[in-house]
Parts: structure tokens; C-alpha cells; sequence
């Protein structure tokens, strides 16, 4: 198939020719029985399937496990679910304040704008809202959410995910900026979004004009693995840190996609090049059907040693697990402190070697009247 450029480079036209069934995809690529049955099930009743044409192209057709093929088209061990995985891992319903709204933490809130995305992750967290075919629906309701939010004062912070918000129009992404930016304790506005991966072309002029008039505003990207990171999401990167946004990513740690330390080096390189910082890494979500995606921590943990000192240090993202049941995100880190001595302190660098941070007694000393004092004790001379 010949598309002209006009219509490739279109974000309308990818949107209108993503593939969405088995024939469809089956047309293009010789599935293996697993991906049949995930077409033809966990696609119908889990999470639906679709695929922007601009993506498609950037899968192995004859590698089933092409780490980008992996995120994207079902497989039958979406069917299968453990005992301890969850329809809603991260505990959000029981932390939604108005429709689509998590208030989890003390000053920000995490607001869903849409429950649709360009294509679908397979290991989504959000997958019983998202795509429409989960087991709920995302209710949206501007009026209760905007009415909580200049109620409470504390809010200074709103991310604003979904599904994808780029997916929304110019016109109502404005509609939704504007109104948040009229709320005078609302400080800062993020946006979560896949779309510089799955669908660069929705980062136009006009977006970007609309973006600009909001600040300050940042972006948080989702790309786990380096073949993402293609010279048309560069571009599109490049767009928005033109526009003065700050971009950030995060990744999710997936089994025989990324969980390498060799390509998530690659990976976090090939971010700072584009201008991203790696954000945040995640211990994959308790969401029923991911079992084949999991990375136990021990190996994450592994992979966080050999970036830490091996990559320029804001390349390192935070690892963190979303505490499952609605504990909020907790960091993982390897430790670098071998033991607390009398005088010292006994510390490994990012080789393996050993050294050692002296204490004598007067710096104890103060030290404990720091405490002291910190702890509402006073001192006492
Ligand atoms: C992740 C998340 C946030 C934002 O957390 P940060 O650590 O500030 O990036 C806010 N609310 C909810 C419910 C979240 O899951």
C-alpha cells in the first residue's frame, strides 16, 4: 500500500486508518496462535486493540517477540489471571473524588480527561476504563471536577492523563488548560500522554501554540524501549521542548522487552539526546492478565546498579512500585550503605568498592543535638 505523505504525516488520517481487528492485522503479518487468540478474546473483552499505522510499521513482522510488537498485540496469556492480580491495582477508584478525579496526595491530583487512546499498551493499568470494552466506564463530568478543584486550596498541582489527552482536539485541551489556569492555586498543569511514541504526528504548530499559552506546564512521555525513539517522535519531541515544556519519561520494566540493563542504557541515552529526562521506571502493576510482563524486583533493582554511575546521573530514573491497593508510588533503590559503625560509615560506590565516611565523636555529638532538636527535644547545656 502507497500512502501519499500529505495523508501519512496527517494525525486524522492515522487515527481514521488504525488497525483494529484480526483480518486486518492478519493481512500484515503472519500472527502465531497465541496473538490469534489474544485478537480474538482478551481484544474483545479486556482491552481493545488498535494500532496507528506509523507504529505498525515499526514492528518486526516476522519476530513475534519484537519488543515493540509486545506492548501492542494481545496474546492469549492476557486471558489468564493470577490471585493476586487486580481489575484496579493502584486503588484509584477508592481514592476518585468526582467523576474521573484521584486525590491521593496531599497537594495534586491526577485527573482523567479521556478514556481513549492512538494505540493500546497491553499491559495498561488503566484497562478497565480504558479503550471502552473493560468492565466500567470512565465518567466524565467537567462541572463536579472543576467545582472540587477550587474548593480545595491545597491542590496546586493537576496531571492530567487518561487515556490520552493529546488525543483530545486543540479546541477542547484548550477548553480544559483555560479552566484549570483560572484557578489561582493551581500552580503547575502536567500532561501524561504516548502520543510522541504512537502517533508523533498529533505534535503540530497549533498544538504546540495551544500548549504554550499555559505555562508552566510539563510532559511526561511513556517510551520503554530505544527502537521507539525514531527520528519522526525525535521531531516531535524536539516540538514540544521548543515550546519551553519540560519534558520527562515514564517507562514501565517489561519482561523480554526491556528488562536488560545493556538496552535500558540505551534506552535513557537515547531519551537525554531527545531532550527527555527519564522520569520515573516502573515496577509493572498487579493488572489481571500481565503475569508474562512481570520483572521480579531483585532483576529491576539489578538493572538500576549498572545505570547509576555508569550514564550521566539524571539519566537514572527512580524506580518505583505503586504500592498495590492504593499505597502511592514507592521508591526502589539498591542500597549503597554497607553498615553505620561507632565511627564511620561503610559505603559502596557504583563499582563495587568500598569506602569508608569517618564520624569522629565531636560530629556525633552534634549530630545528636540535631536530632534532638529536630524531634522538638531542645537542647540541653
Ligand atoms: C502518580 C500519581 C501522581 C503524581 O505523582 P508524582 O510522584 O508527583 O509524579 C498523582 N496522583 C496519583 C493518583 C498518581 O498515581
Amino acid at each position: 500500500m502507497s500512502v501519499p505523505d500529505k495523508d501519512w504525516n496527517d494525525w486524522h488520517w492515522q487515527l481514521k486508518n488504525r488497525l483494529i481487528s484480526l483480518e486486518q492485522i492478519e493481512q500484515r503479518l503472519f500472527l502465531i496462535p497465541d496473538e490469534r487468540r489474544g485478537l480474538m478474546f482478551a481484544a474483545k473483552e479486556k482491552l481493545a486493540f488498535s494500532l496507528t499505522p506509523y507504529f505498525f510499521n515499526l514492528i518486526d513482522p516476522f519476530n513475534p517477540d519484537c519488543p515493540l510488537r509486545r506492548q501492542v498485540i494481545p496474546r492469549a496469556e492476557e486471558l489468564v489471571s493470577m490471585p493476586y492480580e487486580m481489575m484496579d491495582p493502584c486503588g484509584e477508584d477508592k481514592d476518585m473524588v468526582a467523576p474521573g478525579l484521584v486525590h491521593r496526595y496531599p497537594d495534586r491530583v491526577l485527573f482523567l480527561v479521556t478514556d481513549r487512546c492512538a494505540t493500546y499498551c497491553r499491559y495498561c493499568t488503566r484497562s478497565r476504563i480504558v479503550s471502552g470494552v473493560g468492565s466500567q466506564k470512565l465518567e466524565i463530568d467537567d462541572k463536579l471536577t472543576f467545582d472540587y478543584l477550587k474548593k480545595h486550596t491545597e491542590i496546586r498541582d493537576v496531571l492530567i492523563s487518561g487515556g490520552d489527552p493529546l488525543l483530545l482536539s486543540d479546541g477542547r485541551l484548550e477548553k480544559i488548560l483555560r479552566q484549570l489556569r483560572e484557578i489561582d492555586h493551581i500552580e503547575i498543569i502536567r500532561i501524561g500522554t504516548r502520543v510522541p511514541i504512537f502517533l508523533p504526528q498529533r505534535i503540530t504548530e497549533s498544538l504546540c501554540k495551544v500548549l504554550k499559552a499555559y505555562h508552566p506546564l510539563w510532559i511526561n512521555i511513556h517510551s520503554n524501549h530505544p527502537k521507539e525513539l525514531t527520528l519522526e517522535a525525535k521531531t516531535a519531541l524536539e516540538k514540544l521542548a521548543d515550546t519551553g515544556i519540560p519534558l520527562g519519561n515514564q517507562s514501565v520494566l517489561l519482561k523480554g522487552i526491556n528488562d536488560d540493563p545493556q538496552t535500558m542504557l540505551e534506552l535513557v541515552n537515547k531519551l537525554v539526546r531527545c531532550r527527555v529526562r527519564p522520569y520515573y521506571l516502573y515496577q509493572c502493576d498487579l493488572i489481571q492478565g500481565t503475569h508474562h510482563f512481570r520483572v521480579p524486583i531483585r532483576r529491576g533493582l539489578e538493572i538500576m546498579q549498572k545505570l547509576r554511575g555508569f550514564t550521566t546521573g539524571f539519566a537514572v530514573p527512580q524506580y518505583v512500585v505503586d504500592g498495590p491497593g492504593g499505597g502511592g508510588k514507592i521508591p526502589l533503590n539498591p542500597d549503597y550503605v554497607m553498615g553505620y559503625y561507632e565511627d564511620k560509615v561503610l559505603l559502596r560506590n557504583y563499582e563495587g568498592k568500598i569506602y569508608s565516611y569517618p564520624m569522629d565523636q565531636q560530629a556525633k555529638g552534634e549530630e545528636n543535638e540535631d536530632r534532638q532538636s529536630e524531634a522538638g527535644m531542645g537542647k540541653y547545656k
